[in-house]
């Protein structure tokens, strides 16, 4: 893999983030091998169990496989997450906010390894996916109220 290679340009950044890339490194071959690991088990598990369980027993391995799955999902995400991140830190994008384009803080980054935002538009944002909320609630109580009229 030639995932080593750094454009000048971003060395200096790069050397910056270097912490936060081996961090993530760790975190991404972590998260494939029990993705892997998990997806072998499910298989193994679903083909041999099966035929000699009852109906009461075979939905309990169905309830745990889904639980399995539901976490192999969560796991691909933030892999797909790590990844991102990655491909950020290749580009020299890494660390600018998506929204303003201004540097997020090393705190942040550190607290939250894949933030595409700033903490200020982060905020933003969430406060106006609030209001969006509290609209859309206002707006189908108003509507029930206008055709009750
Ligand atoms: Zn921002």
């Amino acid at each position: 893999m030639a995932t080593t290679k750094s454009t000048k340009a971003a060395a200096g950044k790069t050397s910056r983030y270097n912490e936060l890339r081996t961090m993530l490194e760790e975190r991404r071959r972590e998260l494939l091998s029990e993705v892997q690991g998990k997806i072998r088990d499910v298989r193994a598990d679903g083909n041999k169990e099966r035929e000699v369980l009852d109906q009461g027993e075979s939905s309990e391995v169905d309830i745990q496989e889904d639980i399995e799955f539901a976490l192999i999902q969560m796991k691909s995400e933030t892999l797909n997450k790590i990844d991102a991140a990655l491909r950020r830190l290749e580009d020299g994008s890494y660390g600018d906010c998506f929204e303003c384009g201004e540097e997020i803080s090393e705190a942040r980054l550190r607290a939250l390894p894949f933030a595409v935002r700033c903490k200020d538009c982060e905020e933003a944002r969430e406060s106006a996916e609030q209001r969006e909320r509290m609209l859309a609630r206002k707006g189908s109580s108003a509507f029930l109220f206008d055709s009750s009229n």
